[in-house]
């Protein structure tokens, strides 16, 4: 999926459209040692029915996140390009 570099939209924060720089966010890796894991961890231990985080199906595609960055202001916002798309996302030159 193709995506332009630059998107004119609407900044929060100035309260106007501005022209934004998009870059691509990916999800960080997971810490180990925080409390939710942990609790998940410890849910996964032993015999139980059907528990969470064991998925069977599996959903297609991904939802792609964006960063988009004011210039003006420098303030960030999210956005999910699409609702779930099978190709990478990819910026035009
Ligand atoms: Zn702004």
């Amino acid at each position: 999926m193709k995506y332009p570099k630059e998107v004119r939209t609407y900044c929060p924060k100035c309260r106007k459209h501005t022209t934004q720089k998009a870059k691509l966010v990916s999800k960080g890796k997971a810490r180990a040692m925080a409390i939710g894991n942990r609790k998940h961890e410890r849910s996964l231990m032993g015999h139980g029915g059907k528990r969470a985080g064991e998925k069977t199906v599996k959903k297609q595609g991904k939802r792609q996140k964006i960063i988009l960055e004011c210039p003006i202001c420098k303030k960030k916002q999210e956005r999910i390009i699409g609702t779930r798309t099978k190709k990478k996302l990819e910026f035009n030159a």
